[in-house]
């Protein structure tokens, strides 16, 4: 079991500037007292009872912990220390300061397959080792693919946020009900037993969006999205697709494969000629072809208003809560330090919908 330190993590760290808003708490830099050293702290509000809707399971941290101890990658996010108090959990670990991928590749002017797929090999060497260890990320999407740093020319890719993350034990079956309805695979909207498989599903939407800038599910509900993604409705339309290699799209096709036995392994990926090329046709190809700058910049512009929106509403969605419910002055100052403990329709819809999606079929 992972040991948390009970010491107060001030006295170690000196805490700074908040970072980003997770589910639970907020992440913030942290300056280590003795050496100096920039880490980052994920600060995790724990639920305190049993009846009590706010903050989150011991339990859960304690699996997201296990899950990035047992993890020691360069494109993975690393682990330092844990820290415990009466209210809330800290992860010290490795800062992360180049923010997210996306938003990088939307700042350029112009990107070529080839330059694309380092970005994405990155990520497959990450998640190609995390599945060797038998464990599953299960909410890979652009949010959660950061840069060590932007001020390079090609930035190292660092793997984020382990909340959902499952290690798997030989034997036992594993169901999972979250996730976001744009990059979950259909077994998980058909609770279906889960396996690895379910993160490169997400790997091949990532790339589709990657090259054209389109979310090849989305509907204008979650519920058209989930029923889209069920029903294998996407394409590559003309318009969007014009400047992607037909090894690319061979690339997708092989990873949006409904039989998560027949979809390609990380491993598949690496070896796949589109990312490893063979012969110098393959590598003219990958030059010759580039991701849709024009619509991606349109689709990264729009992906970061609905995440500044969905945080306003989740604010809004709170004080109403406040003013229902007669709380003691402990529990609405409680309320207002915890500002993400909402009810996350980004991540946890999958469930929910799942059900009104079997009733009205
Ligand atoms: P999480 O709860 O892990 O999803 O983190 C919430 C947000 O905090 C992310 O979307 C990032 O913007 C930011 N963040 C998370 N981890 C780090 C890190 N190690 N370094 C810098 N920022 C981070």
């Amino acid at each position: 079991m992972a040991v948390f330190k009970l010491e107060n993590v001030e006295d170690l760290y000196e805490i700074g500037e908040v970072l980003g808003s997770g589910h639970f708490g907020q992440v913030r830099e942290v300056r280590e007292r003795a050496s100096g050293a920039r880490w980052a702290g994920k600060f995790l509000k724990i639920r305190r009872g049993a009846g009590s809707r706010l903050g989150m399971e011991r339990k859960s941290v304690e699996r997201e912990v296990e899950v990035l101890q047992a993890l020691q990658h360069y494109n993975i996010m690393a682990l330092r220390d844990v820290f415990e108090s009466r209210a809330e959990i800290v992860l010290i670990v490795e800062l992360i300061s180049g923010g997210e991928l996306f938003d990088f590749i939307a700042e350029k002017e112009s990107l070529t397959e080839t330059e694309a797929i380092e970005f994405l090999k990155q990520i497959l060497q990450g998640v190609s080792y995390m599945h060797s260890k038998h464990i599953g990320h299960f909410d890979l999407k652009p949010e959660n693919v950061m840069l060590l740093s932007n001020t390079l020319p090609n930035p190292d890719v660092k793997i984020i946020d382990f909340g959902m993350a499952h290690r798997f034990i030989q034997g036992e079956e594993y169901r999972s009900m979250g996730g976001t309805p744009q990059y979950i695979a259909p077994e998980v909207i058909n609770y279906e037993p889960l396996g690895t498989a379910a993160d490169m599903w997400s790997m091949g939407v990532i790339t589709y969006i990657l090259l054209s800038g389109l979310s090849p599910f989305q509907g204008y509900t979650d519920e058209e999205t989930l029923r889209n993604v069920v029903g294998m409705v996407y394409e590559f339309d003309d318009q969007h697709f014009s400047q992607t290699s037909a090894m690319a799209k061979d690339f997708i096709q092989k990873l949006l494969v409904k039989d998560q036995k027949e979809r390609m392994t990380a491993e598949d990926c690496l070896l796949h000629p589109w990312i490893k090329p063979l012969t110098r046709t393959q590598i003219a190809k990958r030059n010759r072809s580039s991701i849709n700058m024009k619509n991606f910049k349109k689709f990264n512009a729009k992906r970061k208003w609905k995440m500044s929106y969905n945080m306003v509403s989740a604010c809004n969605r709170l004080c109403r809560l406040q003013l229902h419910c007669k709380t003691s002055a402990l529990q609405e100052q409680e309320m207002r330090q915890c500002e993400s403990d909402q009810e996350d329709t980004e991540t946890k819809p999958a469930s929910l919908l799942r059900r009104r999606l079997s009733s009205s079929s």
